[in-house]
């Protein structure tokens, strides 16, 4: 069960629903974030909903029997829309594309990259600094130099920026020059890291899991939404499947069956969702079809020369072919 307090609720009312719900033996847990106050109820009992929804202070009741509830369709039926600077929205209605290396190289690979975003409209750049890599004697990523550099670069543009973290202690010092926090998929379920995201005044964008199911990433989110962050989205990058002819399996299903079970937006991530570039433009226009809230793909001047990932990476002539479709396919789609 999900309540929605009042703004002003007092503490006697307060204890008038703690007691109604101690009542129906529901154990309670209180959830702020910065656009509302709440009171989760998790308990088996059959109640009368009414005589909570009834009780003065409060906003809204509804029962959302699933692990996850805020993040759930079942509570907030009209989708999430997140707002960066300067006009960018992602979200129902909204087409967003993300875009850039993997891994963050040079401060000539930067200046390349943004140079064809903003020559192309695309106006959130993707790469990682710290990288989570499947052996220790890989490129692990720039670091916080590396964001920096970037960040001054990106800002001159216009463009914003999005990038892994994968430790608490790393957030703090990103705070500054991150617009999104990317949580990896190695980490979807790092419960400390979603928690402490929970507390950060920025935008997070979730993968799923190498082998998450679509429920353990709902609770997942769920972790950020009630330690206070309301503004996430959901990323499908591929799933470990008996298949190996391609990188990962791209769960196309749980784009369509995601937007139907949450309001938060939902990201496509071709480019690990298949690991193989001649593939990736398909695999991304497919996931638009599927009801994609945008895309986030590898793209590089010199592919086959990047740190990392340069097999699944995009040329710049390339990517700009699959901006133009990937505009066009929303178009129709949002015109079904
Ligand atoms: C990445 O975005 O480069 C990355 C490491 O992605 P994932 O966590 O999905 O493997
Ligand atoms: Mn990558």
């Amino acid at each position: 069960m999900i309540i929605q307090l009042e703004q002003n609720i007092t503490a006697s009312q307060l204890e008038k629903l703690r007691e109604k719900l101690q009542e129906i033996q529901y154990r309670s847990t209180r959830v702020s974030t910065q656009f509302g106050d709440y009171i989760i109820g998790v308990g088996k009992k059959e109640f009368d909903i009414r005589a909570i929804g009834a009780l003065p202070g409060i906003r809204d009741i509804h029962r959302v029997s699933d692990d996850y509830k805020l993040v759930s369709k079942k509570w907030r039926v009209e989708d999430t829309v997140i707002e960066l600077e300067e006009g960018i929205r992602i979200g129902t209605g909204h087409f967003a594309l993300m875009a850039g290396p993997c891994s963050i190289e040079s401060e000539e690979q930067v200046e390349k990259t943004i140079r064809h975003l903003a020559a192309n409209g695309v106006r959130i750049m993707r790469g990682g600094v710290y990288k989570p890599r499947s052996s220790p004697y890989s490129f692990r990523g720039l670091g916080i130099d590396g964001l920096k550099l970037w960040h001054a670069k990106a800002r001159e543009a216009g463009i914003r920026i999005i990038t892994e973290v994968m430790m608490v202690e790393q957030i703090k010092p990103m705070i500054p020059y991150v617009d999104i926090f990317q949580v990896g998929a190695r980490n979807a379920q790092n419960f400390n890291l979603l928690d402490a995201l929970g507390e950060v005044g920025k935008p997070v964008l979730l993968k799923r899991g190498i082998s998450g199911t679509i429920d353990e990433l709902l609770q997942a989110a769920e972790y950020i939404f009630s330690n206070g962050n309301e503004r996430i989205m959901l990323c499908e990058r591929g799933i470990r499947t008996f298949e190996t002819a391609y990188r990962n399996t791209m769960d196309i299903n749980a784009i369509a069956m995601l937007k139907d079970k949450t309001h938060l937006p939902v990201i496509a991530d071709p480019s690990h969702g298949i690991g193989l570039r001649r593939y990736v433009d398909k695999v991304a226009l497919a996931s638009v079809m599927a009801g994609a809230d945008g895309i986030i793909m590898e793209v590089h001047e010199q592919p086959e020369k990047a740190f990392s990932d340069g097999q699944q990476t995009l040329g710049f002539s390339e990517a700009e072919r699959l901006y133009r479709q990937l505009r066009l396919a929303f178009e129709l789609r949002e015109g079904f």
